[in-house]
């Protein structure tokens, strides 16, 4: 199984031989999503392109190899590395960071690891939301963006065991730095600690360097055009946590794809939360169209999907457009900060029913801050309308996906102090829509498992001890909600009650990136 993984890459990273520093990367998640996610293939990259060190990829295999964990690349046991790294997006992965610590051998808890056992060190956006359910089984949390904390990193663990450095003094060494965050050590040097960003115009754009047709969207090139976004829609922790709208040229955007993507015909996937902000955009689909790449991209601005856009997508031969409406009337849709009017929705709309690109994907989301029954007859309405837009003008027959997701409340934005819709209110709302739109035969209702949004909630929201709680469900397969109580935390306050501005919240030991109190003014003013 292994080993047809790695046939079927083209894979442009090389790996030392005689390396002092070992690293297993891991992808708390299948093979085909890790490989399609940006980030950890960065990340990958970043590492290997060190001196002197060797970075090996894990994944949680699918069974019945998933007590499997060795790494693809020489099919070494995780004990054997000095470092095992977790890349971490999404918070439900923490379950599958427990399972590839235990195949692995390694101890869960960080107290329960000895001198010689590899360190384990987590990155990605999760750590710099809220590290704290994950404190009690990390060594060190890097805060930020990688280009440059990872061989900050590198530098500090070669120092230490060049000195022969005891588990200790290294992880003192670590704690030093302002963007580890260090559990065991930390929280005792009473400083904030800080999440560290670039300039990306001074990196290569991040890129893709493994190529897979197993890859979740296919045999595709990542590459990332910009990062953050400036419009601060009240929910979105992209906005906040990546602090400003930062984007890469469009000749290094060029440069990189004609000297990585291995061959036109891979689809280029461009990446951005600000994609429908990056002003270069038109001229670069019209690039890529020369060049006769094809391209795609994620969710896309709907104020900002004109026709030329569409046209390009069209010529692309994209499948899907995605885009994220949020919520089913304007009222709302100004109190999150996402101001976008009836009209311009429906223009939207009509200029993609002209195209002949098939499907339509819009996200919404229900439970939202200030939300009235009004709203989710909104969601219902604004459906409903778009579907007879697709119906009579549609140029060809149209699908339309629509997404109902719960609201979550996310660090470091307006809405932290908000909370979570009542899990009966969700399932009522979410019944509601899915019997008013089940007659409309082009019509697709998908949701998320609500399990798992409590679960995200949770996470998102916990400290060490919903971590914990988490381990004891995780080994004894019990629901966590029943454990909780043992550890002292009371979910229905934490998940549904509304929070002042006083509140304690667990990501307050790291500086926020916009002052708490405008925030919180901003909370307060919708
Ligand atoms: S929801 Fe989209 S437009 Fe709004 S802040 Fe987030 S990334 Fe930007």
């Amino acid at each position: 199984y292994v080993e047809s993984i790695l046939r079927d890459e083209k894979n442009s990273v090389e790996l030392q031989n005689g390396e002092d520093v070992r690293v297993a990367l891991a992808f708390p998640n299948y093979y085909p999503l890790g490989i399609s996610n940006l980030g950890y293939q960065t990340v990958y990259r970043l590492f290997n392109e060190i001196p002197g060190v060797r970075c090996e990829r894990i994944f949680v295999y699918e069974p019945p190899l998933d007590y499997f964990a060795r790494t693809l690349e020489s099919q070494r046991q995780l004990n054997e590395f000095d470092i095992v790294a977790f890349s971490l997006c999404y918070e439900v992965d923490t379950l599958n960071l427990f399972r590839i610590l235990e195949n692995g051998r390694i101890p869960l808890l960080t107290r329960d690891r000895e001198g010689n056992e590899p360190l384990v060190i987590v990155g990605g956006v999760i750590t710099f939301l809220n590290p704290l359910p994950l404190a009690p089984f990390v060594d060190v949390f890097l805060l930020g963006e990688g280009e440059e904390l990872i061989s900050s990193f590198v530098n500090v663990y070669r120092e230490c065991k060049s000195h022969g450095f005891s588990r200790h003094q290294c992880l003192s060494r670590l704690a030093a730095h302002e963007n580890f965050f260090v559990p065991s050590i930390s929280p005792k040097t009473h400083r904030k600690l800080k999440v560290h960003h670039v300039n990306v115009r001074a990196h290569r754009p991040a890129f893709s360097p493994i190529i897979t047709p197993r890859g979740h969207f296919g045999e595709m090139f990542l590459v990332e055009v910009g990062r953050g976004c400036s419009r601060r829609c009240r929910f979105c922790a992209a906005s906040y946590i990546f602090q400003t709208y930062r984007s890469n040229e469009i000749t290094s955007l060029k440069q990189t794809i004609q000297a990585k993507a291995p061959s036109e015909r891979i689809t280029i996937g461009l990446v951005g939360s600000a994609l429908a902000d990056y002003p270069a955009l038109p001229q670069l689909c019209r690039w890529l169209l020369q060049n006769n790449y094809r391209f795609s991209f994620s969710s896309f601005r709907l104020d900002k999907l004109t026709p030329e856009i569409l046209q390009y997508l069209e010529n692309s031969q994209i499948q899907t457009v995605t885009g994220a409406p949020e919520a089913g009337t304007e009222r709302l849709r100004r109190i999150i900060g996402k101001p976008l009017s009836d009209f311009q929705l429906y223009e939207v709309v009509e200029a993609f029913a002209a195209t002949r690109i098939p499907r339509l994907k819009l996200y919404f989301l229900i439970g939202l801050p200030s939300e009235e029954d009004a709203d989710i007859e909104g969601i219902i309405v604004t459906v409903k309308n778009i579907h007879r837009i697709l119906l009579t003008s549609g140029a060809t027959k149209k699908q339309l996906r629509v997404s109902i997701n719960a609201f979550i409340p996310k660090p470091f934005t307006p809405f932290q102090w908000a909370p979570m819709d009542m899990e009966k209110n969700i399932i009522r709302k979410r019944r509601y829509i899915e019997r008013e739109l089940r007659q409309l035969k082009e019509v697709t209702v998908a949701s998320k498992s609500l399990r798992g949004e409590l679960l995200q909630t949770l996470i998102t929201l916990g400290d060490e001890r919903v971590g914990l709680a988490l381990l004891e469900s995780y080994r004894y397969q019990k629901n966590i909600f029943k454990l909780l109580p043992g550890y002292g935390v009371d979910s229905s306050s934490l998940l549904y009650q509304p929070r002042e501005f006083e509140y304690p919240f667990p990501w307050d030991i790291i500086d926020y990136p916009i002052p708490k109190d405008k925030l919180w003014r901003d909370f307060v003013a919708v």
